[in-house]
């Protein structure tokens, strides 16, 4: 028998050792730098992921790397039970960046999911007046807002919800980008909030209709609703402009980031709201151990900070025409749609003699480009945002040479 790779060796131990809750591609990666990740044999990728869009700001960015070394040797954690030196920082910092009054910190995007749903839910009963326990959030179909309970409880993906039930109650579910269904809903005088991405990535980058979110958003006010923003994959200059929200001149009640708040180096999230809101929620009623410890508020300081320097959100809208426009005009059958927004996007892919979308990915993965397919047939590019144009052009090729592997 044949000596065993170091690849085939960690495989098997994640396979052996850890939860089986992952389908991952067959690569095991070690480095990373800027748009590039090797694995354990040094072979060199473009990585089309991102880690789900957290990697916006480049691996290791030698600023951000900075910034956590630093506060690692310093001071990492306090929990919030005493005052930090660098929380306040942060926070004015972040509520400046984004122009909202507080921000409460998180540590994953599920987690500031589930503190936007309780605030929606305190400030329902204790300013609009909604009575006890009758507090309903509207959500939409095809909806990804994380993996806890409550947020599954408003999912309708089987994979997500099946057999973890009993489910939280609270929840109505709408059809996406159908503002008269939202308008039908609102009438209800017990709604709290309206919870949407500006564009659903996990459901498979759908981009909705122009003015969308600015209806929606207008419906909300006049039904006295807060407009909450899941921008945790779309914010951060992942879609052409710093908040995806942005395209439509909508300011949500309450904004939710996290993934690239802090490049990809650590897990930190945020909500974002003004004080009538954020006020509502007093000493003991919500909190994390790690929310907002003192690592977190100098990545995320130094993750965005760099997403301003280095000009993300311009860079992500240019070389974004250029990705959609150069798939679309690869001649295929087998591409049927290309759609996204900045660096945000996805094609569809029409199985041919057998061969999807992980098929596809195998073969990108073989040519250089990790990317990531959903839902069977969609495949995901999503680039780190420091990507150059002549990196963005060899990408296309590697692209197109592995759509063409497929044909004839
Ligand atoms: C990834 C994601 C989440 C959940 O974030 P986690 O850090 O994985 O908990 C929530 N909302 C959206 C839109 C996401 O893309």
């Amino acid at each position: 028998m044949t000596e065993k790779t170091r690849a085939q060796k960690a495989m098997e131990l994640e396979d052996r050792y850890g939860a089986h809750n992952y389908h991952p591609l067959p690569v095991v990666l070690e480095k990373g730098e800027g748009v590039y990740v090797w694995d354990t044999e040094g072979k060199k990728y473009y990585d089309f992921l991102s880690a789900y869009s957290a990697v916006n700001q480049g691996h290791a960015h030698p600023k951000i790397v900075n910034a956590l070394v630093e506060q690692a040797n310093r001071l990492p954690l306090t929990s919030r039970a005493f005052y930090n030196s660098e929380l306040g920082k942060y926070e004015k910092f972040i509520t400046t960046y984004f122009g909202y009054d507080k921000v409460l910190p998180m540590n994953t995007g599920a987690e500031a999911v589930e503190t936007a749903i309780k605030l929606a839910r305190k400030w329902a009963y204790t300013v609009k007046g909604v009575e006890e326990n009758k507090a309903k959030v509207i959500v939409c179909e095809n909806n990804f807002h994380g993996r806890t309970i409550s947020i599954i409880s408003a999912s309708n993906d089987p994979d997500a919800y099946s057999d973890f039930g009993p489910y939280t109650p609270g929840f109505v579910r709408i059809p996406y980008n159908d503002t008269a269904a939202l308008e039908k809903e609102l009438a209800d005088k017990n709604v709290a909030a309206f919870l949407v991405e500006p564009i659903q990535g996990e459901a498979g980058v759908m981009v909705p209709d122009e003015g969308y979110l600015s209806t929606c958003f207008d419906l909300c006010k006049k039904n006295n609703v807060l407009f909450m923003a899941d921008e945790v994959q779309t914010g951060i200059a992942r879609t052409g402009k710093l908040l995806a929200s942005e395209y439509d001149n909508v300011r949500p009640d309450v904004l939710i980031l996290g993934k690239a708040v802090s490049g990809g180096l650590y897990p930190v999230s945020a909500v974002l709201a003004d004080d009538e809101i954020m006020l509502t929620i007093k000493p003991g009623q919500h909190g994390s151990t790690f929310g907002g410890n003192p690592i977190a508020a100098n990545v995320a300081i130094a993750a965005l900070e760099v997403v301003q320097e280095e000009k993300l959100a311009e860079n992500a809208n240019r070389l974004g025409k250029i990705l959609r426009d150069e798939l679309n005009s690869i001649e295929t059958e087998m591409i049927t749609t290309v759609r996204g927004k900045g660096l945000l996007n996805a094609i569809v892919i029409k199985n041919a003699e057998g061969k999807n979308a992980w098929d596809v990915c195998v073969r990108l993965m073989e040519n250089g480009l990790l990317a990531k397919p959903t839902h069977g047939d969609i495949i995901r590019f999503a680039p780190p945002l420091v990507i150059t144009e002549e990196q963005m052009m060899d990408c296309v090729d590697i692209i197109k040479k592995t759509i063409a592997s497929f044909e004839g």
